[in-house]
């Protein structure tokens, strides 16, 4: 049986005009499945009744075991923990903004990039998430959040920014983005998609494929020294083949490149740092989105003042760009940037 989950849209219509049926039938499933959650094929009423034992024994409803929910009593973040069927385990967080929930997924069982800041990073990678693991974390959070919370019925957005290295696992994840872009199941916009990268150069080079989603990079320092000890990746691909390469993606109007800056106590955060950045991403159309170092056990850093980091932003804005600091959410169930982790004990 396949999962159904996997199944482009084209898939599913190619399977049902074979034995003789109206492609029109599988826009309606994708509809009823993708757009009102229906959760198998008997809840879809009015397709012809020879087509329901067809599909039913062709595809499944693999959906994910959710193994643990918390919530923020700060804030009303979720982090959901989903248990795979090879019994691994993730983590998706679902952050509160005023009207929508965004959906932080991961893409992988923890990582291989090893940065020496993050969480997820100290377990190493142990595999790649399936493109249903990734749908299912979707579908599966915004029910949950759906039923949860009135007033959050809008489709969530999507920021690759749980564990793993979304890039490092390309062809799953644009797997999944094409079928929740799919018009007729969630026709998510690729604006509502944003994929996070800590550098990895092989990816970005193949960043067109997934469809002008927003494209952010964890860069967090603009002095290859210093990079190299933050994100051992750096090593392998510098600072000045990434903006290389990021010059050439094509950016619709309005469209901005984030760059993540972690700030780190008495470390990223200088005036030279700031001189670096003017120097190096002149003319660019950068965002900044500060992130104030989140703490977890045994973690070798420590977070900033918050005066540094306005003082840090202010420079930033004078060079001329735009810059944000992102406000910590779910700090509390650690569900917070680079406190994930696989490890069920531990959350
Ligand atoms: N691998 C991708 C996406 C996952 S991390 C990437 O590196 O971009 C998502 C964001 O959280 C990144 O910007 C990452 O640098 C940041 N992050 C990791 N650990 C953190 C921590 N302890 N505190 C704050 N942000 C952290």
């Amino acid at each position: 049986m396949e999962s159904f989950f996997s199944t482009p849209l084209s898939s599913l219509e190619d399977f049902i005009t074979e034995h003789g049926f109206t492609k029109v039938h599988a826009q309606t499933i994708y509809t009823q499945i993708y757009k009102h959650g229906a959760k198998s094929f008997e809840e879809i009423s009015g397709l012809p009744q020879k087509l329901y034992s067809l599909l039913e024994k062709k595809y499944c409803f693999d959906f994910l075991e959710i193994a643990k929910i918390q919530e923020s009593v700060d804030d009303k973040t979720v982090k959901l923990l989903f248990k795979l069927s090879d019994g691994r385990t993730v983590e998706t967080v679902c952050v509160p903004f005023q009207k929508k929930y965004t959906l932080c997924l991961s893409s992988q069982v923890g990582c291989a990039m090893k940065c020496s800041f993050c969480f997820t990073g100290t377990q190493g990678l142990t595999r790649s998430l399936e493109k249903k693991e990734i749908i299912l974390q979707y579908i599966q959070a915004y029910a949950y959040i759906k039923e949860k919370f009135e007033g959050h019925q809008a489709a969530p957005n999507i920021v690759f920014m749980g564990q793993g290295e979304p890039l490092h696992n390309i062809d799953n994840v644009a797997d999944a983005i094409e079928i929740l872009k799919t018009t007729e199941g969630m026709g998510l916009g690729p604006r509502q998609i944003t994929l996070s990268t800590a550098g990895y150069l092989p990816g970005i080079k193949r960043f067109s494929e997934l469809g002008s989603v927003n494209f952010a990079l964890s860069f967090h320092s603009p002095f290859n020294e210093e990079r190299n000890e933050l994100i051992p990746l750096n090593k392998a691909y510098p600072i000045a083949d990434l903006i290389k390469e990021l010059k050439s993606i094509k950016l619709m109007k309005r469209q901005f490149l984030t760059f993540e800056y972690l700030i780190i106590r008495d470390l990223n955060h200088t005036r030279k740092h700031v001189e670096e950045i003017g120097r190096l991403l002149k003319d660019m159309p950068v965002i900044f989105n500060l992130i104030p170092f989140n703490e977890f056990p045994g973690a070798p850093y420590k977070r900033p003042e918050m005066a540094a980091v306005e003082e840090f932003k202010a420079g930033l804005m004078e060079l001329g760009f735009h810059a944000m600091i992102r406000t910590t959410k779910g700090d509390d169930i650690l569900a917070a940037c680079g406190q994930l982790t696989s490890q069920e004990t531990l959350s």
